[in-house]
């Protein structure tokens, strides 16, 4: 038996903080595309270079390297019981791949929640959002601070502010979610595999709703 969860959403919502927690929770790995993007650039990969010209412009990696690097990453085995899917996929040529990779082990996508919030409040979260250098734990000056400004509560290590999370690049950002990735919700609801979250609430009663959809 596996569990595998794709987490869908515009930037901003909360995906990546709702996954970091629900990993946890679900003991599931977490994978998230973007975090697995940043590690190649601070590694300088070949990867990480090309990536990177596309992310400083807030737009999406091409396809075949994405989903390559996903299908590695979820062939180790931290992913044998399962994963949390964070940023990934953002495609419908991204979701038939996933499709594909799970059934190699059995496996499908088994639930996608959809967090959903305003566009006003996306650009106000992303704004105040800081990330750890260390591990992508992340933050937000008003919602989630951390116990000391600036230092990451789980490892430590320096809280920075992504290039991408500036206002003109969040906008993009979000205008490519609606062209190109809103139409994973439809792909999702008519395999009855959607459940909408209303991502506009707490950090705690998301993940209270997202708990209670995962067990339905
Ligand atoms: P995120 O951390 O999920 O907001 O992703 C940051 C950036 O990484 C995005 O704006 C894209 O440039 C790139 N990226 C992350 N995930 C994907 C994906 N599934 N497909 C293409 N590009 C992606």
């Amino acid at each position: 038996m596996t569990t595998f969860i794709v987490l869908l959403g515009p930037p901003g919502v909360g995906k990546g903080t709702q996954a970091e927690i629900l990993a946890r929770s679900t003991n599931l790995a977490h994978i998230s595309s973007g975090d697995l993007f940043r590690e190649n650039l601070k590694n300088q990969t070949d990867l990480g270079k090309l990536a990177k010209s596309y992310m400083d412009k807030g737009e999406l990696v091409p396809d075949d390297v994405t989903i390559k690097m996903i299908r590695d990453r979820l062939k180790r085995d931290d992913c044998k019981s399962g994963a949390i899917l964070d940023g990934f996929p953002r495609t419908p040529a991204q979701a038939d791949a996933l499709e594909k990779t799970l059934a190699e082990f059995s496996g499908q996508v088994d639930k996608v929640p959809y967090i959903t919030a305003a566009e006003d409040i996306l650009i106000e979260r992303t704004g105040g959002r800081f990330t750890c250098r260390a591990s992508g734990h992340i933050y937000h000056e008003t919602f989630n601070p951390p116990v000391k400004v600036g230092v990451c509560d789980i490892d430590g290590s320096e809280l920075y502010q992504r290039d991408d999370d500036k206002k003109e690049t969040v906008t993009k950002r979000i205008r490519v979610y609606l062209e190109q990735t809103m139409p994973l919700v439809e792909y999702y609801r008519t395999r009855g595999k959607l459940v909408e979250i209303n991502g506009d609430q707490a950090v705690e009663q998301v993940t209270q709703k997202l708990l209670a959809a995962l067990k339905t």
